[in-house]
């Protein structure tokens, strides 16, 4: 008899109270049903599915920590787990939400004044305002917290930005983006939140993208896009409260590559029970099994370092040092994780309609994205020396 096919061998999901697990599996029955007979589909066309933002809104899972201002305030584990569902079928969904969700609306939720976190917040919650994140330029990324170009200017009731941004997933089509840009007075980063519609806002779409091909990254350039005072984020002063941003979208990203690599995993030990070689199930052989252990070690390692990372944000105990490792050490994992599922599927391995083809793709852009590996140890290294390497 063959077993049920479960990446969660230490069944860390049956520690949630019930009211949470119905929503883990509420969340998984959508990414199975609506996600996945679609997900190869748009990725290859270089799509992203419009129709689905309705359905996952009826889901009520944006800003799904946050307090007031209509979001359900649930646990940051909560939302690790939500992360890794998603991720699990398709990584380039959760990336999709996880701008929507960590990015735009955790930077109002973070940096913006009442008045803003109540005129936004609500509207992006039932993800009938989509919004998206602009830090990174086309020749500043790992660079920017000194590096930042983008530069703008306060003229009377208004400031005045200039400059281009680069990758910024859901900018093709968000209704506002967040953009950060250096003060030309004081030299410090600000935060403004740009309409769609703005005349000095111009996104373009990034083509030819060989990983997460359904997010629609953006190339923006502005010029002289002017934003009134009342956009610019009241709380955010310098690169610091951007920063506070990063940290826990960085610990959502670790659960991506977490949910990544399990789909992968998963994937790996269905096929290898079904495809048959010299008269058996590959299942059967001993080299294959040893890889699909070595997989749910890895796999089982990450799971229980990222649950021990929500609960420490949760506890309010969360530092750059901790998300970043989490980040390092799940996305280096998961790009070895995703190897062997497609060694296992041998030449089909390469093929869209198999899946892991994709998640081999994907895990390229999560390795990278929200801090390269060099950047986040760069941050571990500084907590644990004492030495900074940025310097
Ligand atoms: P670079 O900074 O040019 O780095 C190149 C290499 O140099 C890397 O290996 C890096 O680790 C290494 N390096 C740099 N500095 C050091 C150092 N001091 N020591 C050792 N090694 C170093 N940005 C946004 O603002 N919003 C988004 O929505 C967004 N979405 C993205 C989606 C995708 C699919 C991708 C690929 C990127 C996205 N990004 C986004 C940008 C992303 O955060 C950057 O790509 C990332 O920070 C790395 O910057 P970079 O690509 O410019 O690489």
């Amino acid at each position: 008899e063959i077993p049920e096919v479960n990446g969660d061998f230490y069944t860390l999901e049956k520690t949630l109270p019930p009211h949470e697990q119905e929503i883990i599996a509420q969340v998984r029955d959508f990414m199975e049903k609506e996600i996945r007979p679609i997900a190869n589909e748009y990725w290859n066309k270089g799509h992203f599915p419009m129709h689905i933002i309705p359905k996952m809104a009826k889901l009520n899972i944006a800003g799904l920590t946050y307090k007031g201002y209509g979001c359900p305030g649930h646990s940051a584990l909560l939302e690790g787990f939500l992360a890794m569902e998603m991720a699990r079928v398709d990584t380039s969904i959760s990336t999709f939400f996880g701008v929507q969700s960590g990015l735009a609306m955790g930077s109002i939720y973070v940096c913006g004044s009442e008045e803003q976190k109540t005129e936004w917040l609500p509207q992006m919650q039932k993800m009938e305002i989509i919004g998206a994140f602009g830090l990174t330029e086309p020749k500043v990324g790992s660079g920017v917290a000194g590096g930042l170009t983008t530069t703008c200017k306060r003229e009377g009731d208004e400031w005045v930005i200039n400059g281009q941004k680069k990758w910024i997933g859901n900018a093709t089509f968000s209704d506002i983006t967040i953009i950060w840009a250096r003060d030309l007075d004081d030299q410090q980063v600000k935060g403004f939140i740009v309409k769609k519609d703005n005349p000095g806002f111009h996104p373009e779409k990034i083509e030819n993208k060989m990983a997460l091909r359904t997010v629609q990254n953006a190339l923006i350039t502005m010029k002289d896009c002017r934003v009134p005072e009342s956009d610019r984020l009241q709380n955010a002063n310098s690169f610091k409260d951007t920063s506070e941003i990063l940290r826990l979208t960085r610990a959502g990203v670790a659960w991506q590559a977490v949910g990544c690599g399990r789909g992968a995993y998963e994937a790996a030990l269905r096929y290898t029970n079904e495809r048959k070689q010299f008269g058996r199930p590959i299942a059967g052989f001993q080299l294959v099994q040893d890889l699909l252990v070595t997989m749910l070690g890895d796999l089982t390692a990450m799971q229980t370092m990222v649950y021990r990372l929500s609960q420490m944000q949760d506890a309010g105990e969360l530092k750059d040092e901790h998300a970043s490792l989490a980040k390092v050490f799940c996305t280096l994992r998961m790009r070895t994780i995703v190897d062997h599922s497609r060694e296992l599927f041998g030449g089909n391995g390469i093929l869209l309609e198999y899946d892991i083809a994709r998640f081999v793709a994907d895990a390229e852009a999560i390795y990278s994205y929200e801090g390269t590996k060099e950047i986040n140890s760069l941050i571990v290294g500084r907590a644990i020396t004492g030495q900074s390497a940025f310097v």
